[in-house]
């Protein structure tokens, strides 16, 4: 009998958990921002589509109207962006927002 863990799926999948190189989302540079106003759950307050859910190979998406993404182990791979029908991930740059570091701030001596 194969070993499952929440249910009796016997499929394989992915769990976040913090790997050697510690959490997946501390060394990502673009994330995923999802536009409501855009996505087909949102709009329909369903389950539906959920492209982004099923193709996330890291499972850091819920599967909920509006999809939430868990940016801890957000890798940022784009591929929820690429599924999406409607345009409503867009992938930006992770400090966009932020002011720029100078070198003697980032702690790099190079
Ligand atoms: S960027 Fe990649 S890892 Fe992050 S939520 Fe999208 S599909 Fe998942
Ligand atoms: S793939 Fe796009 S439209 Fe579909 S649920 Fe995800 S964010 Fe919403």
């Amino acid at each position: 009998m194969v070993e499952t863990r929440h249910c009796e799926q016997q499929t394989a999948m992915s769990w976040p958990c913090a790997g050697e190189g510690g959490r997946t989302g501390d060394w990502r540079s673009m994330k995923p921002v999802l536009d409501p106003a855009k996505c087909i759950a949102a709009k329909k307050d369903s389950i539906v589509c959920m492209l982004c859910w099923v193709f996330c190979p890291d499972n850091v998406i819920t599967r909920t109207a509006p999809p939430e993404i868990d940016l801890e182990y957000c890798k940022g791979c784009g591929i929820c962006m690429e599924v999406c029908p409607s345009q409503a991930i867009t992938m930006v740059p992770e400090n966009e927002g932020q002011p720029a570091l100078n070198v003697e701030e980032t702690g790099c001596d190079v």
